[in-house]
């Protein structure tokens, strides 16, 4: 295969031979030029020197006096020109979006060298258009014409007004701009363009220090670098190779040879030994369609796979970027060799994201009442589980995040998370905007001193990494600290992404060895045998046509500047290019309709089916849907497993007890019992930011027992609960009881917040407790025997030939004795059914309704029956369930027997023998040896159940 590169350096090497020293070599990007000198290279054995290479940007700024300028620093420039202009203090973060759209703007004007004056005039007189523009062609008079006769249509008389009030003010922002910068002896991009092909118009000298120069692979050329490559080649310094093929080039309307034709007319054809009709030569085009962007990367191997041998000839071309770091993690083991253009992104690498969260803790912090600035627990977390920060204070970190589990903090104090000098640092409110980057600079100099020490080859590229962030932060603030401007931090913030997202860390290594990785850009001037090429979706290759000007389509097209046709036309060629000389090429695009991905496949691959000059195979994608069947576990008992139910047995040192809630698993599923209590795979505890059921039943016992707490003494009265009632001073000092409780750690205990959503569950708290206190009246006089107390007792079950004593135990929300009864109350703020049809119901683990609450409220009766013996009393099981505590006909008595005839359960004691049996026998299969764990039979149980993942069930 012959590489256009490769001619041009044949040709070159001929003609100049060690004159080429004396010679330079433009090329529209950098990646060119190293193929270019790889090929001159080849050319001989002994070492000569090579020309010059330079990229067409960096030519303009070595003929131009002017300096290229910081974007940043143009746009703090333009932002008060805009202001002074507009008479107006719009705010730097209104202005952010509009100043750059503004600066593209300018930029397009000074590479076109438009009449900026004429341009941003506001022509009512359309008589004068003609006379104006004498210089355009007619068309474009007739279409700036239309644009001042209606405007843009449908822009109503409000818009209009709004356009005009800017559009008259754009020239003198654009011109004062260009004096600020060119006072400093600086200009952005265009300007720089412009200033060059100014001189060249005025006759002024250039210093061009060449014997000649070569401009090799360029399309659309700007108005300046028309102007420049005119004046060099009207005195024959200048020597153009363009790329092309006859296909589109002879085809006057094909979009791809739009430029090529023009440059060939104005500048002479490609006078080299290489055939320029390839095109539709035999090749091997296969599209692709895979139904995920990232299944695109992952298919790669599978596509590298057909090839024959991978080398430098094969080339991986990203329209999307993003899928770079998937395409990496895709890459097969016999692309050992490889070599990446556009660089690693830094916005995928943790450092980034360590600042990402950095960021969010500073944008989220809030100021209480207090006056103390607080962080929200999401960003705390996020930092203190990072492993960077994680891996230094792994001890101290794990006991913080504990305590801000445990606790249910939300908001976090800077003196809560300062438990070193480094953590009081990160969690430290930054009130001064401009402070922010001197903020994170101190953050990631320590990083750098943890990494710098540590020998693993990935800390060397971690540090990369680092050093890569430190000297973009560093240099948006130098800018930001000789500024005058008052930023938002979240303009600050803005300004930090939008620098730090587009670093990329250049890959080492030998970059002409092994499969090329590259963007669309990066292919300019190169050809390969074998090309794969990715996200060949419409919209991204070509890029979605929105964009965003001051300047209307109709004015844009009427001046010559660049519209969306010119970028179809650039796209189109970019695409013919590249493909021309390959023999191998697949085309992949995502068929899947997701986010701004409409599924469609790029207007070129349309192009290539319909086309009979093509041969194209087209193949489809799809994912095998078909999961294999998993089977659920099953597990026997073991040494482990019985060791620790041992730890059940009442002569056990450590003296646990199964709870009611640990039985009732075990009943509902013996496989989930083992996952919870003998593997202790706890379901992860968060942070519970609004009250959930569980954290409201938790609030409401504590705040009912603290406003019982002080009765216990004596007999409780309808008095003494009526003036309970009227006590709003103790009801609500309950209430933020309970909220402490459950919200705040020890260190600020009595603080509690109570705000957003949380103050509706305080009123709805405060009714319950009203209800409960009421419902209590209608059972006064009354006395509280224990209010969550312990209880706990021995039973003894057979294992083998042996007697186990196994502890039983669990608190008792309340037990209170009314009359001649003693009633164990349990209070549920779920959904109760207080109705069973007998005991054997609570053991049955195939129902899928088994009464779990009746089966809790009656072995806490048991566990007080064995405790006490109450034998003179009835010990009366109860449910209070605290949404029915308004209902007229309220009861909290279980309901024992058949469906029809159901009756109040008035003292447990008449059925303890035959639960203590049942309970027995589950106990006692508990210890078999030989029933070991396996999956309920009931499914139903497994629809919430937290281990589902991982029991395949
Ligand atoms: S998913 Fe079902 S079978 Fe598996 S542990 Fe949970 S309840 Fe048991």
């Amino acid at each position: 295969m012959n590489h256009f590169l490769e001619e041009i350096a044949k040709h070159l090497y001929s003609a100049y031979g060690d004159k080429l020293k004396d010679c330079c070599v433009v090329f529209p990007n950098r990646r060119a030029g190293l193929f270019f000198n790889k090929y001159l290279s080849e050319l001989t054995e002994k070492p000569v020197w090579a020309p010059e290479y330079f990229t067409i940007s960096d030519l303009m700024v070595e003929l131009s006096e002017l300096e290229p300028a910081d974007e940043l620093l143009t746009l703090f420039e333009l932002y008060k020109v805009y202001c002074e202009e507009k008479n107006i203090q719009e705010s730097f973060d209104e202005f952010y979006f509009w100043g750059e759209i503004m600066l593209a703007d300018f930029d397009n004007i000074d590479k076109y060298l438009v009449n900026a004056t004429k341009l941003f005039q506001n022509i009512t007189d359309l008589r004068n258009i003609e006379d104006q523009f004498s210089y355009l062609s007619e068309e474009q008079i007739k279409i700036i014409k239309r644009f001042w006769q209606n405007f843009e249509p449908g822009w109503s008389g409000q818009h209009k007004d709004k356009f005009l009030e800017t559009w008259k003010v754009l020239n003198n922002i654009y011109s004062r701009l260009r004096d600020i910068l060119a006072e400093h002896n600086i200009g952005y991009e265009g300007m720089i363009y412009r200033d060059v092909a100014d001189k060249l118009v005025n006759g002024e000298k250039i210093n061009l220090p060449f014997l000649k120069i070569f401009f090799i692979g360029f399309n659309a050329l700007n108005e300046c670098e028309n102007a420049l490559f005119k004046y060099l080649s009207t005195r024959n310094l200048a020597e153009f190779f363009w790329d092309y093929d006859e296909y589109y080039l002879v085809n006057k309307n094909h979009e791809a040879g739009r430029f090529i034709r023009r440059n060939i007319d104005e500048f002479g054809a490609t006078e080299i030994n290489l055939s320029f009709s390839s095109l539709t030569t035999r090749k091997e085009i296969r599209v692709v369609s895979v139904p995920s962007m990232v299944g695109q990367a992952k298919i790669l191997p599978e596509l590298l796979s057909n090839m024959e041998d991978i080398s430098h000839e094969t080339a991986i071309v990203m329209a999307d970027e993003h899928l770079l770091v998937p395409v990496l993690h895709s890459l097969p083991e016999s692309a050992d060799d490889f070599n990446v253009t556009m660089g690693y992104p830094v916005d995928k690498t943790p450092v980034y994201a360590l600042i990402e969260h950095i960021i969010d803790l500073q944008n989220n912090s809030r100021r209480q009442n207090d006056q103390k600035w607080r962080f929200y627990y999401r960003d705390v977390l996020a930092i203190l589980n990072h492993p960077f920060i994680h891996q230094d204070y792994e001890t101290e970190i794990d006991q913080l995040i504990d305590d801000i589990t445990e606790r249910n903090k939300i908001y976090l104090t800077g003196e809560e998370l300062n438990i070193n000098t480094f953590l009081g640092s990160i969690f430290t409110r930054i009130d001064e905007p401009k402070n922010i980057p001197a903020y994170l600079l101190h953050i990631l100099e320590k990083l750098a001193r943890d990494n710098i020490n540590q020998e693993h080859s990935y800390k060397a590229l971690e540090n990369e990494i680092i050093f890569q962030l430190y000297v973009r932060i560093k240099r948006l603030k130098e800018i930001i600290d000789n500024s005058s401007i008052q930023f938002l931090t979240r303009t600050l913030f803005r300004l930090l992404r939008k620098t730090l997202m587009h670093t990329r860390i250049p890959f080492s290594g030998e970059p002409l060895i092994g499969l090329q990785i590259m963007g669309v850009l990066e292919t300019r001037g190169l050809d390969f045998k074998n090309l794969i090429m990715l996200s060949m979706n419409e919209d991204i290759f070509p890029g979605s046509p929105v964009s965003h000007s001051f300047i209307p389509h109709h004015l844009r097209f009427g001046f010559g500047l660049p519209t969306i046709e010119h970028q179809d036309a650039i796209y189109a060629y970019y695409f013919y290019r590249l493909i021309q000389r390959a023999e191998r090429i697949i085309l992949v695009y995502n068929s899947k309709t997701e986010g701004l991905s409409t599924g469609e496949k790029s207007r070129f691959i349309h192009q290539l089916l319909f086309d009979p000059a093509f041969s194209v195979n087209e193949k489809i994608i799809a994912y095998n849907i078909q999961a294999n069947p998993e089977k659920p576990v099953w597990l026997s008992q073991d040494k482990i497993s019985m060791d620790i139910l041992n730890t059940y047995i009442s002569e056990n040192i450590k003296n646990k007890y199964l709870s009611p809630s640990a039985l009732n698993v075990y009943i509902d599923c013996r496989l989930r019992f083992y996952f919870r209590y003998i593997a202790r795979l706890e379901e992860p505890d968060e942070v519970a930011e609004e009250v959930n059921q569980l954290l409201f039943g938790n609030m409401l016992h504590a705040a009912i027992n603290r406003l019982y707490e002080p009765l216990m003494e004596g007999e409780i009265t309808s008095v003494s609960l009526r003036e309970l009632l009227n006590n709003k001073v103790r009801i609500n000092s309950a209430i933020h009881h309970a909220f402490n409780q459950e919200y705040q750690s020890v260190a600020d205990k009595g603080k509690a917040e109570i705000e957003g959503r949380n103050l509706i569950v305080r009123e709805i708290l405060k009714q319950y407790l009203i209800q409960i206190i009421n419902t209590d009246i209608n059972y006064t006089p009354f006395r509280i025997i224990d209010l969550e107390g312990t209880y706990r007792m021995d039973i003894s079950v057979k294992k083998e030939d042996k007697l186990l004593r196994v502890s039983i135990g669990g608190k008792i929300d309340r037990i209170d004795n009314v009359g001649n009864e003693i009633r164990i109350i349990d209070y549920k703020t779920g959904r109760v059914d207080r109705k069973i049809s007998d005991i054997d119901s609570l053991f049955d683990r195939d129902l899928s309704d088994r009464n779990h609450a009746v089966f809790q409220t009656l072995l806490y009766s048991k566990l007080f029956y064995s405790s006490e013996k109450q034998q003179d009393k009835m010990i009366v099981p109860g449910l209070y369930a605290i949404r029915e505590l308004t209902s007229n006909d309220f009861d909290y008595h279980i309901l024992f027997g058949a469906q029809r005839n159901k009756e109040i359960l008035s003292d447990y004691q008449h059925l303890d023998i035959q639960f203590t049996k049942k309970l027995i026998g589950i106990v006692e299969e508990m210890y078999n040896k030989d029933i070991g764990f396996f999956p309920t039979r009931i499914t139903e149980k497994c629809e919430y159940c937290p281990y589902r993942e991982i029991c395949h069930r």
